[in-house]
């Protein structure tokens, strides 16, 4: 009897490693989570490579075969496999993590950012199954993205490409954590809520979100808008209208530019709920051009959850073992 091919996915982020073997099918056979030692490279590599070793067994001896490992970082990437810029995990700026990681645990590798990889994951085993073009969007402390342009994701002329939180929404204000201002994720992130909520209560203008948040609007964040508005409060319920507003239009720029099948979002805000999602999905299609002779754009929740990153990065392992 022939071995299946399985692959290992790796997700890397600031705060944690999860590395699993994931079978054809998109179903993770094998898993380790552990908290990211990022410190340095090489301690992050080894971490991925002592677990890679103990679920290769782990594989073995389930008839798996595994010939590749694909990893998705929190970096921007370019096409050596480089993680460039890294702006929560200070080891990977300019760290040669595709040849490391393949040098430690003699697999071919493959490596991408973490919210590529993510669209990855949605694309062969999650909201995107079966489409051609469609968006990713993230939205969490920062809004992240993928683009799928015909069926595969857009890394652009340097791997750079969909950093969908950092385009100029508005350049007189607001200050973007990139350090230039005015990126829609200034605007539309959950950190950009906390900020617009904080704004509105100083103003006095949102008294149940201010008891919410123990009566100091200085300590109002996004949770407190979310909770006083699952309360039916008028005065959240108004933070929300603007709030969803501001990521409508970014939604709205970029399905202007890319006429996506559907956008799927994911992320904290998600979280949030119906609350804040139908409200999102009511302001986009005001602001789309030509939206009277458009087909509707469905915006639809991601299926993989906080399993995105691992499929993802052992979906895009199949590219260096075509076998898998
Ligand atoms: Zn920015």
């Amino acid at each position: 009897m022939s071995a299946s091919r399985a692959t290992v996915g790796v997700d890397l982020g600031g705060t944690h490693v999860r590395v699993a073997v994931v079978d054809g099918d998109g179903t993770i056979r094998h898993e380790h989570r552990g908290p990211s030692p990022s410190h340095t490279i090489d301690e992050l590599v080894g971490s991925v490579s002592a677990a890679t070793t103990e679920l290769l067994a782990a594989a073995r001896a389930d008839g798996l075969e595994v010939r590749a490992i694909g990893a998705g970082v929190a970096a921007l990437v370019d096409d050596d496999g480089v993680a460039r810029y890294a702006p929560n995990v200070p080891a990977l700026v300019n760290a040669p993590l595709r040849d490391d990681i393949a040098a430690a645990t003699g697999l071919d590798t493959i490596i991408d950012n973490d919210a590529n990889v993510a669209a990855w994951g949605e694309l062969a085993h999650g909201a995107m199954r079966g489409m051609r073009h469609a968006l990713l969007l993230t939205l969490g402390t920062g809004i992240g993205g993928g683009i799928v342009l015909d069926g595969r994701v857009y890394r652009g002329a340097h791997g750079f490409a969909a950093e969908v939180g950092h385009w100029q929404f508005d350049p007189h204000e607001r200050m973007c954590a990139c350090g230039e201002p005015g990126h829609w994720e200034a605007w539309g992130s959950g950190t950009a809520l906390g900020v617009l909520a904080r704004e509105v209560a100083v103003r006095g203008d949102a008294p149940s979100v201010v008891a919410a948040a123990g009566g100091d609007p200085a300590a109002v964040t996004g949770e407190h808008v979310s909770a006083a508005a699952l309360d039916g409060a008028a005065d959240a319920l108004a933070i929300l209208d603007t709030f969803a507003d501001f990521v409508a239009t970014g939604f709205a720029g970029l399905a202007n530019i890319l006429d996506p099948e559907a956008i799927v979002i994911s992320g904290g805000l998600v979280n949030v709920g119906d609350v804040l999602v139908s409200r999102i999905r009511e302001r986009f299609p005001l602001h789309l051009e030509g939206r009277a002779f458009r087909p509707e754009i469905p915006i639809v929740a991601a299926q993989l959850g906080d399993q995105a990153g691992v499929i993802g990065a052992a979906v895009l392992a199949r590219q260096v073992d075509p076998g898998a």
